[in-house]
C-alpha cells in the first residue's frame, strides 16, 4: 500500500481539483501560523488586532503589526509546497482556493488562485470604494490615508466577525460541489465559512486529502491523510504524477 502513489492517482484521474490551502503551507517559508504551538494568537489577542473594533480604536497599533507581517511576508520566499503546486496547475486541473493573505501561491507561480480571507497589499478606504495595491514596507505612514476621501485606509483581509468576499465565496462552493478531488493543506479547518469547504466536497462525492503536521476535524473525513510537512507530502506524491 502506498498512499502517496494512491494520491497521485485520484489526481490524475480527477477533472476538477480543488487545493484547499492555510497558514500551514507558508510557516515552511517562515510565516508564522495562527493556531498552534507557534502559533501568532498564543502571543497576541486576536480581538486587540484583527477585528473592525480594534482598528477603530486604535489604528496605528493595528497597522503596526500589519506593518510587521507584510514585511515578514515580503522577506519570504515561496517554499516547496507553493512550487510543487505551481508546477502542478501545468498539468492538472487545480483551483486554489487559499486563506492566506500572503500571495505566495502567486508568486510561486500559481495562476489560478481564489483568495477568501484578502490580501495583506491591498489596502481599503473605510468610507469610500477607494482601494490600493501596496507593496512598500515599511508603510511610509502609519495610518496610511486615502487619496480621495483622507479617511483612514485599513488592510485588505477579512477581520474576526466580517464577512467573506461574496465573489469569492461563491465562486468557492461552486467549483466544491463540481471537484472530484480536494487536496487541504495546512489548515487547522476551524475557522468558518471557509472550512466548509471540504465538507462540501465530500457531501458530493468528492474525495478529500488533508496534509498537516497533525489532526484536525477535516481528518474525520479525509481518505487519505499525510501528517507531515507540506512540502515533503507534495514531493512525495509528485513522484507518481
Ligand atoms: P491555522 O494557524 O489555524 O492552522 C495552521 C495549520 O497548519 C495547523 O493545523 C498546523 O498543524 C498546520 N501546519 C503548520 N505547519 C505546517 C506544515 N509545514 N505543513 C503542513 N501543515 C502545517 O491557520 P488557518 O487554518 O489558515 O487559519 C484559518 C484562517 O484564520 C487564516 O487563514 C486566517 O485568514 C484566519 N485568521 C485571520 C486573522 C487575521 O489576522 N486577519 C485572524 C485570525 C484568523
Ligand atoms: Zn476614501
Amino acid at each position: 500500500m502506498n498512499l502517496y502513489k494512491d494520491a497521485a492517482n485520484l489526481l490524475k484521474e480527477a477533472k476538477n481539483i480543488l487545493v484547499f490551502t492555510g497558514a500551514g503551507i507558508s510557516a515552511e517559508s517562515g510565516i508564522p501560523t495562527f493556531r498552534g504551538k507557534d502559533g501568532l494568537w498564543n502571543k497576541y489577542n486576536p480581538q486587540e488586532l484583527a477585528t473592525l473594533e480594534a482598528f477603530l480604536k486604535n489604528p496605528k497599533l493595528v497597522w503596526e503589526w500589519y506593518d510587521f507581517r507584510r514585511k515578514l511576508i515580503k522577506e519570504a520566499k515561496p517554499n516547496l509546497a507553493h512550487l510543487t503546486l505551481a508546477k502542478w496547475e501545468k498539468i492538472l486541473p487545480i483551483t486554489i482556493i487559499t486563506q492566506n493573505v500572503d500571495e505566495l501561491h502567486q508568486r510561486a507561480g500559481s495562476k489560478n488562485v481564489i483568495e477568501l480571507h484578502g490580501n495583506i497589499w491591498t489596502l481599503k478606504c473605510l468610507s469610500c470604494s477607494y482601494q490600493e495595491k501596496n507593496y512598500e514596507v515599511p508603510l511610509k505612514k502609519i495610518p496610511p490615508i486615502c487619496p480621495k476621501c483622507h479617511d483612514l485606509l485599513r488592510p485588505g483581509v477579512v477581520w474576526f466577525g466580517e464577512a467573506l468576499p461574496e465573489d469569492a465565496l461563491k465562486k468557492a462552493f461552486a467549483l466544491a460541489q463540481n471537484a472530484d478531488v480536494c487536496l487541504v493543506i495546512g489548515t487547522s479547518g476551524v475557522v468558518f465559512p471557509a472550512a466548509q469547504i471540504p465538507y462540501i466536497v465530500k457531501e458530493t462525492g468528492g474525495k478529500v486529502i488533508e496534509i498537516n503536521l497533525e489532526p484536525t476535524p477535516i481528518s474525520e473525513i479525509a481518505d487519505i491523510s499525510f501528517f507531515e510537512k507540506a512540502s515533503e507530502a507534495l514531493r512525495k506524491i509528485d513522484k507518481y504524477l
